[in-house]
């Protein structure tokens, strides 16, 4: 634990009734305690926390001189503002702060070419990129089963096809992008990290964070390369995510969170919640608890409604630098048994090569024969990752297994309306179900904090 856990962990005593009760201390929940600091109104909200320390997937294991995060957790922003008051609360608690022009490559044909791959076929070996050209360009004119394999309605223009409305995530790679560049890159891509039949998954499953590209800008991009995307330029601290923690924090008394406190019933009528140590009442309850999880505390049965994935993150620290020039590397081949692998060294001019790896695994797989695998499974990585030649004769030092479940959700047409649904019931008894897996969406941390805020100022705005 960090000083500043430790710091936090002073628990409260005694307070068992607030207006604003926060399920899960994560940013989204630190994000709305912190909200309502600002405005003075710290001792109004309670947060209660499982964990012995503070900030869900933005931890970070500080070992052997390496630092590992829950896989890669960059900050990026849309919103200015945010951006500046954020860097500068981490760099006012001491954080050295990097900003990253983004370094990611695609492991494909024998070679590593530049992400996005949609973007990059011209650095594909010849045969490969006048196929990838050739089906992008006839997948966009029309809509023939040839082209895109799915016969979507051809919308007859000369960029993006119209897709059905209930078109999947799969129909939508076809067809958007042709057959090759779907089944070189972004179908098997996809399939490993999401661990589910694409097409289960919503043709906009992953929102403003898919990078699209037709075939005009393709071929501007191949004279002229810009860097594009969401993470185009990102921001990471020394010291990982938790210094994103630490920064949503300095606001808050410590007698707002308690840690160790896992809730384990929610009492609707009652609008109290339950824990092993006692009892809160609330009058509003917010809750970043994964939805699936919030609605058994309820006494609600699992749904099927909501699916999702479990990621197996594997840190890796070796005894000296390795590859440079990259941040990330995506890896579509389905011999290859990781998704992904990233440097966090290479974020912050480390001298250390510092590897997160990850693996897709369906909802179902049991976590404890995963980790009662993590032997094997290291070898396998470390295997794998010298056939992709990201390692060589480095030896390892240090390595963690951690293992997020939920980790991505499958964004699927029934589940957004069913989660629609339950958000809206629970809102109309004071349950606020926000966040990433409250609201069981595809989002960044930035989306986590601002829908925090939001919430806070419409709830506080509220008379009491
Ligand atoms: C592999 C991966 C990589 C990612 N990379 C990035 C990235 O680079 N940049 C980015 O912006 N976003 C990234 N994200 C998304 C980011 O992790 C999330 O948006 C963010 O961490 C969600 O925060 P949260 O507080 O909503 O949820 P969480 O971090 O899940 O926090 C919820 C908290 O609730 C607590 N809790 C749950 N149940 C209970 C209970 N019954 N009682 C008490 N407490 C409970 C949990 O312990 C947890 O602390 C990534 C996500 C994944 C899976």
């Amino acid at each position: 634990m960090t000083a500043f856990t430790e710091n936090l962990s002073e628990q409260n005593q005694g307070r068992t009734s607030v207006r604003y009760l926060v399920l899960g201390g994560g940013v989204t929940g630190l994000a709305f305690a912190d909200a309502l600091a600002a405005q003075g109104r710290g001792d109004e909200c309670l947060v209660l926390e499982r964990e012995r320390e503070p900030g869900g997937y933005c931890r970070s294991t500080h070992r052997n001189g390496y630092v590992w995060d829950y896989s890669g957790h960059f900050f990026h922003f849309r919103d200015n503002m945010l951006r500046e008051e954020l860097l500068g609360r981490m760099r006012a608690l001491g954080h050295r702060v990097h900003e990253v022009a983004r370094l990611s490559k695609v492991a494909v044909c024998d070679r590593y070419i530049d992400f996005p791959f949609q973007r990059n076929i011209h650095q594909l070996p010849q045969a490969a990129f006048l196929r990838c050209l050739h089906d992008l360009y006839f997948a966009t004119r029309s809509a023939s089963p040839e082209s895109s394999g799915v016969g979507l309605l051809d919308s007859g223009a000369s960029s993006a096809p119209t897709l059905p409305e209930n078109a999947s995530f799969y129909a939508m790679l076809y067809a958007r992008f042709g057959r090759s560049i779907a089944e070189h890159f972004l179908i098997p891509y996809n399939e490993k990290l999401y661990a589910t039949d694409l097409r289960h998954l919503d043709h906009n499953a992953m929102g403003r964070f898919f990078p699209y590209c037709d075939i005009d800008e393709l071929l501007r991009h191949f004279v002229d390369p810009k860097p594009a995307g969401y993470n185009a330029r990102f921001y990471y601290p020394e010291a990982g995510a938790s210094a994103y923690i630490e920064a949503l924090t300095t606001r808050l008394e410590p007698d707002m969170l308690r840690l160790g406190e896992e809730v384990t019933r929610v009492d609707l009528p009652a609008r109290t919640v339950h824990t092993r140590r006692g009892s809160y009442r609330y009058d509003s309850l917010i809750s970043s608890a994964p939805l699936p999880k919030l609605l058994q505390l309820c006494g609600e049965a699992p749904s099927a409604a909501l699916s999702w994935n479990q990621v197996e993150v594997f840190n890796l620290g070796f005894d000296r630098k390795g590859v440079r020039d990259l941040h990330w590397l995506y890896v579509p081949d389905r011999d290859i048994c990781f998704y992904r692998v990233g440097c966090y060294d290479n974020c912050v001019d480390g001298n250390k090569l510092s590897l997160y790896v990850e693996i897709g695994h369906a909802a179902n797989v049991d976590a404890n024969a995963l980790r009662s695998h993590a032997p094997e499974t290291l070898a396998r990585i470390l295997n794998d990752l010298r056939r992709i030649r990201l390692i060589k004769d480095e030896r390892l030092v240090d390595w963690q297994q951690l293992i997020l479940d939920p980790a991505y959700v499958h964004v699927s047409q029934a589940g957004s309306a069913f989660s629609a649904q339950k958000r809206q019931a629970l809102s109309d008894q004071g349950v606020h179900s926000i966040g990433r897996y409250g609201r069981w969406t595809y989002c960044s941390i930035e989306d986590n904090i601002l829908e925090a805020r939001a919430l806070a100022h419409q709830l506080s705005a509220q008379p009491a």
